[in-house]
């Protein structure tokens, strides 16, 4: 049986999501209000040309007519007159559709905005599991994407419904107005379409979703291979990738078009059921012709002839809507993810970095083994706590759980003698500085990058304090532009042992009593290497600090060493003591001495104790 995942949430009705998403709206009423006045402006021009076009083909066919009487403005010569009018009337028209247009494109660009600042920031909110679970592609697709189709919903659906809705009524109201036995053969058409509109609206909904899960899928493709674009070509993935976005690719085509074919026939088979109905009211328009005056009739057909238009339109918003509310409901299906737990309240200006670990165990959500299980240890203040261990024993998770980027539920970890759950999530992280096994860096300039969030604002002298301190100093100074040299993203103008040393800047800039340093595994020549556990030195003098070791000799000074086996500490104790009990730090020991070959004997000064003792355990 594959692992339970969590259930999905119940579906959102389409009411609620719309009426939660019309509420994003509020901020923007009186913008609303303008371009909505806008559309009614232009509305109200829709039946005035088919008058306009009665009075012209009047003073066409009526000898004598070219004088008029109208009402309200008396006697008109219509060789003017209707000129005149054509013009005012569109003048009119146009202004109403720039009121309209102008205003509801910010009202939607603010809602866009607005929706992807709730989106990304939930994502800063939201815990480490959340990211573990979904896929970065569907993420940002769904900031870039999908918050562009609910503004289909939230706006442009509303426009139409407004310009188009009234277009219709005020040229349903001059048909009744001009003859209404016809006229109400026209309302007879109407619940065909409406029918019709309900069927379609199932489907849409259902390939609007489809689409947009393809649609992230092409993203992650895209991304997955654009951020290591190396191992894809080392490795020869490049057929693999380029089949995997064709595939991707084509899903999404293959879905894009099945929607289009929805909507192609969906509206002509409106057209056509409209144009029968017209072609009956030409029918019954030369029967019933009755006393009215050519004009009269021309104007009746023309404005008849303009309905279709706006009903078409009307019957295709139920499509935006349906787009949109599936945009929607992923949207507020993220926004509804409850926030990394913070309940606590303590909070310390200043803590001691006494860090106590009692009985911690953990398990991964969703995943059926512990990975850490009884882990038991204290770091008085000042101390270096080591944590050794094979690969996969649990010595990240452990790191990961103290800043709490995972909720542990058996045991406890205790700050300064207060549990980490009754401290503030920021305040907790405030005291604790940590180096991440993969060095993250930003686009953005060295000094930046040192300097990042709460520290952004420290003077530029602290900076290159720090800088001197990790042993970065000298290979920031040779760059370029210095501080201000742009290493790429992620720091790819930098090299592995130049970008930790960067991320252990960062952590010395920080200044926090509880240093967590998680080494990168990436083996190191012994140049950049004597350069990091330099850095790491002066990095964990006056603090409480948590090292993650891959290279022994890093930590041979610890206070205590914690030997991880499969989740567990199988032996503890300082490097002097384990050493001569030949258990598993011993054989980790020596492992490492034999794989560094010769290697070893290069390093000068302090390394040839450790040489001399290695020798020693060696068999
Ligand atoms: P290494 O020395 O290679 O860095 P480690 O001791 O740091 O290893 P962890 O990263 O703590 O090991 O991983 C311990 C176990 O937890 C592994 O078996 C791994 O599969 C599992 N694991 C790690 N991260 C997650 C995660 N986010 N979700 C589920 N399981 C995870
Ligand atoms: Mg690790």
């Amino acid at each position: 049986m594959p692992p339970a995942a969590p259930p999905p949430p119940p579906p959102l009705s389409s009411l609620k999501i719309y009426l939660r998403l019309l509420r994003y709206l509020r901020p923007f009423v009186g913008l609303f209000v303008i371009s909505l006045l806008g559309y009614v402006v232009f509305a109200s021009t829709q039946p005035m040309m088919a008058v306009i076009l009665k009075y012209f083909v009047d003073g066409l066919t009526v000898p004598g007519a070219s004088r008029y009487e109208l009402p309200l403005v008396g006697h008109v010569d219509l060789m003017y007159g209707v000129p005149i009018l054509l013009i005012m009337s569109v003048a009119w028209q146009g202004l109403g559709s720039f009121l309209g247009n102008y205003y509801l494109s910010r009202v939607s660009l603010g809602l866009i905005h607005d929706l992807r600042r709730a989106l990304f920031d939930s994502l800063l909110r939201l815990p480490n599991r959340y990211f573990d679970q979904n896929n970065s592609g569907h993420l940002i697709s769904r900031i870039t994407y999908n918050v562009t189709m609910v503004t289909g919903a939230a706006t442009d659906a509303i426009k139409v419904l407004i310009r188009e809705g009234l277009s219709v009524i005020f040229l349903f109201g001059y048909l009744l107005w001009a003859n209404w036995r016809l006229t109400l053969v026209i309302v007879g058409v109407l619940p065909i379409i409406a029918l019709m509109v309900n069927h379609a609206s199932r489907r849409f909904r259902k390939q609007a979703k489809k689409i947009q899960a393809a649609m992230g899928d092409v993203t992650h493709v895209a991304s997955e291979t654009i951020h290591n674009y190396r191992v894809v070509r080392s490795f020869g993935g490049e057929d693999y990738e380029s089949a995997r976005f064709k595939k991707a690719s084509e899903e999404n085509t293959a879905k894009q078009l099945r929607m289009a074919k929805t909507s192609s026939t969906f509206t002509p088979a409106l057209q056509l059921v409209t144009f029968s109905s017209m072609s009956v009211i030409l029918f019954l328009v030369l029967f019933l012709r009755g006393d009215a005056s050519i004009g009269d009739l021309v104007a009746y057909i023309t404005a008849a002839a303009m309905l279709p238009k706006p009903i078409r339109q009307l019957s295709e918003i139920n499509e935006t809507i349906q787009r949109g509310l599936a945009g929607a409901e992923s949207i507020f299906a993220q926004l509804d993810e409850p926030p990394e737990s913070n309940h606590g309240t303590a909070e310390r200006q200043q803590v001691t970095g006494r860090l106590e670990v009692r009985h911690l165990s953990f398990t991964y959500p969703g995943a059926e083994q512990p990975v850490l299980q009884d882990i038991h240890f204290t770091a008085e203040p000042g101390q270096m706590v080591a944590l050794v261990g094979r690969s996969g024993s649990g010595k990240s998770t452990l790191a990961n759980l103290i800043p709490r980027f995972y909720q542990h539920k058996e045991g406890q970890i205790l700050l300064d003698g207060i549990d980490v759950e009754d401290y503030t999530l920021r305040n907790l992280r405030r005291h604790i500085a940590l180096v991440t096994q993969q060095v993250s860096l930003f686009n953005d300039t060295v000094a930046n990058n040192i300097a990042y969030g709460d520290l952004a604002n420290l003077p530029r002298e602290q900076i290159e304090e720090a800088a001197r301190a990790a042993f970065a100093a000298e290979f920031i100074e040779r760059l370029p532009q210095g501080y201000d040299t742009l290493i790429g993203e992620n720091g790819v103008l930098l090299s592995g042992g130049q970008r930790q040393r960067l991320a252990i800047a960062r952590a010395i800039l920080k200044n926090a009593p509880l240093l967590i340093l998680d080494e990168a595994t990436s083996a190191l020549d012994t140049e950049s290497e004597r350069h990091i556990q330099a850095a790491l030195e002066s990095a964990t003098t006056n603090r409480t600090t948590l090292v993650i070791a891959h290279r022994l000799s890093t930590i041979e000074k610890a206070d205590l060493i914690l030997v991880m086996d499969q989740g567990r500490i199988v032996e503890r104790g300082a490097h002097a003591e384990l050493l001569p009990q030949n258990g598993p730090y011993a054989r980790l020991h020596a492992m490492q001495f034999s794989e560094a070959g010769d290697e070893a004997p290069q390093n000068d000064g302090e390394a040839d104790g450790q040489t001399d003792e290695q020798t020693a355990i060696s068999p």
